[in-house]
């Protein structure tokens, strides 16, 4: 199903391993939500011209929940007119990313009645040394507190995410964190390891050997109680790094992996119309010159030539490459037959002599004409997949 994806690029405070692209949210809140709209605007003809139709809204950032919720469904209504879509309470999913320390009652309810009816929540831990280390606002209680509160709000469609694999991370302490989740009784869980990127606050310590990263058998050891832990509570996993009830997978990442359609608006989105890729330029300044009402205007002058959105037209070897990565992190695998077909004929007997060998190592399962990584090697997916790329 395609979708929307909008990107708020503004957080009250950094975390220490993140690396989207976000701005210390304030004076130009509402110049970004004017640019927004006229960037949807500009954009309708994205879906028809390819001939689909939105069914999912996702705002992730950076920190959407700094917009007022009341704003935010206006823009969504606005976003979903755009772009052939009756309301937003119609969506077949609509997302918001919170951030606990937000979640009030009040911003809670003014989201639902907003048309939002499934929300992310970046609790990340529940155990307050953690969070402080992560630089996050919230503390363990208030995590607690925001679940609760939304619950209470109406919603019945809640993720958490959890972060595990990092220096101070304690097996006792990872068990706490997913009993604390699980008692929580979420619909969906997503969990990630951490990971070191250069540019960080967390990248620069490590550069400066201030931090030792968690050893990998450590870490394969905390994915292994992760998977455990949430099968016995009863969620199933259907991706590397996600777990959901029966029936609440995210319907929305699920198109990312399925390589369906999706616009991505605001500044560092990216979209994908099924040939094409395209990037939106990582700059607030940037994104509010060309979305402004001189920006439009220019934009409409003859031999205009776009310099904020960048695209790339996928080779071959792209596409082949991108379907085994995104196919191959989900549990339930891809047919052969799809990737024989998009294999480049020069690279097709190459291909299968790898795979043959890493069904025969047990890194891949071969079964009724699908091929899929098995649950225990699923840690190591990346690595296995790349053995695959051409
Ligand atoms: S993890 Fe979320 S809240 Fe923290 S800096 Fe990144 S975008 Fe902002």
């Amino acid at each position: 199903m395609a979708g929307i994806y909008i990107h708020i690029p503004f957080c009250s405070q950094f975390c220490t391993y993140c690396d989207f692209y976000s701005v210390k949210s304030g004076k130009r809140g509402d110049d970004f939500l004017s640019a927004l709209l006229l960037e949807s605007k500009e954009r309708r003809e994205f879906f028809r011209g390819i001939n689909e139709s939105p069914g999912t809204l996702y705002f992730g950032g950076g920190t959407p929940s700094l917009i007022d919720p009341l704003a935010l469904g206006e823009i969504a209504a606005s976003i979903c007119q755009n772009h052939g879509h009756p309301a937003p309470d119609k969506l077949d999913e609509f997302t918001v990313e919170v951030n606990p320390d937000d979640a009030t009652p009040i911003y809670l309810k003014n989201l639902y009645s907003s048309g939002v009816r499934r929300l992310s929540m970046g609790v990340q831990s529940f155990v307050d040394s953690h969070l402080r280390w992560m630089n996050r606002r919230h503390n363990a209680n208030k995590a607690i507190e925001a679940f609760h509160n939304a619950r209470e709000a109406g919603f019945s469609n809640i993720s958490i995410d959890l972060i595990f694999g990092f220096e101070l991370l304690t097996m006792d302490e990872w068990r706490y964190n997913l009993q604390t989740a699980v008692a929580l009784n979420p619909e969906h869980i997503s969990s990630y390891q951490l990971s070191i990127e250069p540019g960080t606050k967390l990248g620069r310590e490590y550069a400066k050997g201030l931090y030792s990263p968690t050893e990998d058998d450590t870490s394969y050891l905390q994915y292994t109680r992760l998977q455990k832990s949430l099968e016995e509570a009863g969620f199933l996993q259907y991706e590397v790094s996600s777990f959901a009830k029966e029936g609440r997978e995210a319907i929305h990442n699920s198109s990312y992996w399925e390589r369906t359609p999706y616009l991505g608006l605001g500044p560092a989105a990216h979209s994908f119309d099924g040939l094409k890729r395209y990037g939106n330029r990582s700059t607030l300044s940037q994104y509010l010159k060309r979305y402004s009402p001189e920006g439009i205007e220019a934009s409409k002058q003859p031999g205009y030539k776009e310099c904020y959105i960048t695209s790339e037209k996928l080779a071959e070897k792209d596409i082949f490459n991108e379907t085994l990565m995104l196919s191959l992190r989900r549990v339930n695998g891809v047919e052969v037959e799809r990737l024989s077909k998009l294999c480049p004929s020069e690279n097709y007997q190459s291909f299968l002599k790898d795979l043959e060998r890493l069904i025969s190592l047990g890194d891949i399962e071969f079964i009724n004409g699908k091929i899929k990584i098995p649950s225990g090697k699923l840690f190591q997916s990346d690595g296995i997949i790349r053995e695959l790329f051409r």
